[in-house]
């Protein structure tokens, strides 16, 4: 469970609330920048883990408070009619409800609202009829970027007695080994995990006959990857790219590059900023993704040169590799 967005519960941990947060693993997650609740959180975590809690505690480099930013943008009047209000995700839902996770929080009765997730590596791949996966490249370890591991794990037995190979940077396959124990750590002979294998991206990876090239970027103030491969280069998540980077991307047919809205933001690329990176290394066709829902398709299109497009679901192109 995060307790990110739990304001006024835990800060007042008596005994009886202690006691029903024992039998559960709490993460608290928070954001570097966000000094308002950084130390509150961290004398937290001391707390309950010096109480005996399951507790993880984690900081978000050059990250604000998500609920913060969230909250700049508008989305308070989502919280505005509640007194409290629990952030979680579906992987608490017991039977698609939330029953058991209130009665445990003592929070019976509360409203429910659902959010839907829009990073669904499930639900595309199916409608995309995705049956067969050669290899995994991570960019990095954000959770809209790592979280469809499980549903690795059905394409995986086409490897079978081999594995599924992932690559990852060092930092990255450190982090993802630590992250998922449960599949890299098992001692469990009974099958049912992904049958995967995490390799280090130490240079460019051959695969297949092509050859992926590591480009790095920077996310924030994080040194990430994207990857060009023959005419085309992916590139996720940036908030710049450094020069020499900028010169491995040189002679593109395709680029899919970050153009996250107009406005600003602290580790993503505006819609003004990936114009110019466009306008730099003239790639044939560009496109952007990890767009949000500032930039409606149609009347954002029509605001960009004929070369650089919007990228959407389910879109497929051809290039040379
Ligand atoms: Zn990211
Ligand atoms: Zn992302």
């Amino acid at each position: 469970m995060s307790v990110t967005g739990f304001p006024g519960y835990l800060p007042q941990a008596n005994e009886e609330r202690t006691q029903k947060l024992r039998n559960l693993c709490l993460y608290l997650h928070v954001g570097e920048l966000d000094t308002g609740w950084l130390a509150g959180m961290q004398l937290m975590y001391y707390q309950f883990r010096d109480a005996g809690l399951k507790v993880h505690f984690t900081v978000e480099k050059g990250q604000h408070h998500r609920l913060e930013t969230f909250e700049n943008e508008g989305a308070a009047r989502l919280f505005d009619q509640f007194d409290t209000v629990v952030l979680t995700s579906a992987t608490l839902a017991v039977g698609g409800r939330f029953d058991y996770l209130k009665q445990r929080l003592g929070i019976q009765p509360a409203n429910e609202k659902v959010l839907p997730q829009e990073f669904d590596f499930r639900e595309q791949a199916l409608r995309e009829k995705i049956t067969a996966v050669d290899a995994v490249l991570y960019t990095h370890t954000h959770a809209d970027h790592i979280l469809g591991i499980d549903d690795l794990r059905p394409l995986s037995f086409a490897h079978k007695p081999g594995r599924l190979p992932l690559y990852a940077d060092p930092g990255a396959a450190e982090f993802l080994r630590n992250m998922f124990r449960y599949i890299f750590d098992a001692d469990y002979k009974f099958g049912g995990l992904p049958q995967v294998e995490m390799k280090a991206i130490e240079g460019p990876v051959e695969l297949f006959g092509a050859r992926f090239e590591p480009v790095t970027v920077i996310h924030g103030e994080t040194p990430i990857l994207g990857f060009r491969f023959g005419s085309a280069a992916y590139l996720t998540d940036h908030s710049d790219v450094p020069a020499e980077s900028l010169d491995r991307l040189r002679g593109l047919d395709i680029l899919f590059l970050d153009a996250l809205r107009y406005k600003p933001h602290p580790t993503h690329s505006t819609v003004e900023q990936s114009l110019k990176i466009v306008d730099e290394v003239k790639p044939k066709r560009a496109f952007f993704t990890h767009i949000c829902h500032d930039l409606p398709h149609a009347a954002t299109e029509a605001t960009l040169p004929p070369g650089v497009r919007l990228a959407y679901d389910g879109m497929k192109l051809e290039f040379e590799i």
